[in-house]
């Protein structure tokens, strides 16, 4: 293959550009989209996503290089009113990441424009100010995360609204919430708007070495990948209970020595014999189906062939015990994350 020209040499005077680099909480309600402003930071899907709530359970990196800022992304469980074990670890390890990080990425969401519309009364004009007010959630968790690190405001899903000008009665009450370093409105699911995320978000970076080389994406194993990948698979395909109740763990990783197949056994735990029943279904149909799609999930981001084999248990109460959560991976009562591996 040919060589491109050597470009030329930059002066020896040149003042070199400081490197800077900071990590980056991104933090905020279930389900507004943290997840999705992650991969498309990185234009890579690497975090789960799914419209059930809850849906990241650890604390997620993920490096974004933009020339000389290193920008460490940590997606975090959207803080919620805990009603488990689980729950709680989650909502401490989102709080501990935003309390250490240099920046806080503070995601909010617009509601549909017909529920906006179905607050008007029939007959009544839609005046956006009184329509399209901050959540109330919103306004506690910005409380909770502390004052200490410079916080931008994301205010995602705006492809919801046809009439943008929607939204500008909320980007001003949500300002007066707090100081924001800035108020970004995006479409996390379009990518519109990262750019300019990543450019506020470089500026507050502090002056420093980069921690990561340059084609680090995250710090967590293949086999974290490969369990929150069947974890995926199984939020798409079942309701109600059974998402927030299954739990994936890998038992065998097996990498063979050169190109080849990776051997992944997994084991999907659910609380109840009926869950285990609904995932099992008639002929093991779901499970072939979940089983094919992590499979090929995993296959495209790491580029080798997989055999994966699934298995279900019931694990009663499992989101109750701190027992089963260290097993299971969910950090330890004292709120360490285990990095899964
Ligand atoms: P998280 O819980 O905050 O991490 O949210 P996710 O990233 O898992 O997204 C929750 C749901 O919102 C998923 O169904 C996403 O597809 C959806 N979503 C995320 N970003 C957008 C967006 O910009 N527009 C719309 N319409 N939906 C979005
Ligand atoms: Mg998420």
């Amino acid at each position: 293959m040919a060589k491109a020209k050597a470009a030329k040499k930059p002066k020896e005077t040149a003042d070199p550009i400081p490197t800077r680099s900071g990590r980056v909480a991104i933090v905020g309600r279930p389900n507004v989209g943290k997840s999705t402003l992650l991969n498309a930071a990185l234009e890579l899907p690497l975090a789960i996503v799914s419209p059930t709530p809850q849906t990241t359970r650890e604390s997620l990196l993920g490096v974004v290089h933009r020339g000389a800022v290193e920008i460490a992304l940590l997606d975090t469980p959207g803080l919620h009113r805990a009603e488990t074990e689980l729950g709680r670890r989650m909502n401490r390890t989102a709080r501990d990441v935003a309390l250490s990080a240099d920046v806080v990425v503070f995601v909010t969401d617009v509601p549909t424009e017909a529920t906006i519309r179905g607050r008007a009364k029939p007959g009544q004009e839609l005046k956006p100010n009184r329509m399209l007010t901050p959540h109330m959630g919103d306004r506690t968790l910005l409380e909770d995360i502390g004052k200490d690190a410079p916080v931008v405001l994301v205010v995602n899903k705006l492809d919801r609204l046809r009439d943008k000008r929607l939204v500008l009665p909320l980007l001003e009450a949500l300002g007066k919430l707090r100081d924001f370093a800035a108020i970004v409105p995006i479409s996390a699911l379009r990518t519109d708007g990262i750019e300019r995320v990543l450019d506020e978000v470089g500026k507050l970076c502090p002056e420093g070495p980069h921690r990561y080389g340059e084609d680090d994406i995250t710090d967590k194993p293949t086999r974290f990948f490969a369990s929150e990948y069947v974890r995926e698979q199984v939020l798409l395909a079942t309701h109600e209970e059974v998402p927030h109740a299954t739990a994936v763990v890998v038992d065998d990783f097996i990498e063979p020595s050169e190109g080849g197949t990776t051997r992944i056994t997994a084991t999907i735990h659910v609380e109840r014999p009926g869950q285990k029943r609904i995932l099992v279904g008639s002929a093991g149909e779901m499970m072939k189906r979940i089983g094919t799609k992590a499979r090929q999930r995993i296959e495209a981001l790491w580029g080798h062939k997989v055999h994966l084999e699934l298995w279900v248990r019931v694990t009663p109460r499992w989101r109750e015990r701190a027992d089963q959560l260290d097993e299971l991976g969910y950090g330890t009562s004292r709120g360490e994350g285990n990095q899964g591996s």
